[in-house]
């Protein structure tokens, strides 16, 4: 490409872009804090989604092959001078978060409503209302038919039959409504819990492998699986504080502001596709 061109380029897309994947010389030091260091370290949330519903678009910081083979071929103690991985940590922390609560959510809106509630409660008082009118009926029609008062014994047959046609048609209503709750209508709906999307358990092997093999789900599934493995390396480190070897030229300042406390939360939850429904 020519110069001028290369320049019109970079101006109209950004130095950030220009630098992007290519193997082209880095123009930035490793510890520049414009170079993502999730992407130094393993992958980049911003790569893993492309092109599916969670797309979180471009990374804006400097994805450079260059810059990552440098980090690679770096010694541990490099490595551990650097230790870029709590930012690798956190971002990936912060995509998590984000993953759980749109899942806990997504789970929410599966329950039943209130009105649901109540309505399945006052249908189950009925049925059970009717099961003792029925019983008590039967009761009186065998006593009835021992004293031979055969036509009271027979309105009350009637009348037992009756009960019985109601109870079978609210037994009826309580399945359909047990069968469509929830707001989304939808009680064969599941939230999948590595990556939030909605299965169906009427949904065939087919189609439940072509969520678990997809993009979306996988790349949660790999960032979850490399959050914890690397959160279980550094439990023993100290987390980064700010610089302290002042001759080191251009790191500094934007991680360990405010130390790196580990939280609870997701760790706690049992992961990963669950044989059973
Ligand atoms: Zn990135
Ligand atoms: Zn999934």
């Amino acid at each position: 490409m020519a110069a001028d061109q290369r320049k019109l380029l970079a101006q109209l897309m950004g130095e950030a872009l220009m630098s992007g994947p290519g193997t082209r010389a880095p123009e930035v030091p490793i510890t520049d804090h414009k170079v993502c260091r999730s992407y130094l370290v393993g992958d980049c949330p911003h790569d893993l989604f492309t092109n599916t519903k969670q797309d979180f678009g471009p990374c804006p910081k400097i994805h450079n092959e260059g810059l990552k083979q440098e980090y690679l071929e770096a010694s541990a103690e490099q490595k551990r001078r650097w230790n870029f991985e709590w930012d690798y940590l956190r971002d990936m922390e912060k995509y998590i978060r984000d993953c759980d609560r749109r899942i806990d959510g997504a789970q929410r809106r599966l329950e039943k409503t209130p009105e649901e509630i109540r309505q399945t409660q006052a249908l189950m008082k009925q049925i059970d209302d009717l099961n003792r009118t029925i019983e008590n009926g039967l009761l009186e029609v065998q006593i009835m038919g021992e004293e031979g008062m055969v036509n009271i014994a027979v309105a009350e047959f009637f009348k037992i039959n009756q009960a019985k046609q109601i109870k079978a048609e609210r037994e009826r209503e309580l399945k359909t409504l047990s069968d469509t709750g929830g707001p989304s209508g939808h009680q064969k709906l599941q939230v999948c819990d590595v990556c939030g999307a909605y299965l169906s358990r009427l949904d065939n092997d087919r189609r439940l492998a072509d969520h678990f093999f997809g993009k979306m789900h996988l790349g949660y599934a790999s960032m979850r699986k490399a959050h914890d493995q690397l959160a279980k390396e550094l439990k023993n480190r100290p987390p980064p504080v700010m610089e302290a070897d002042n001759g080191h030229s251009g790191g500094g300042g934007g991680y360990g502001r405010g130390g790196y406390a580990p939280r609870g939360g997701y760790r706690g939850r049992g992961r990963g596709f669950r044989g059973g429904w």
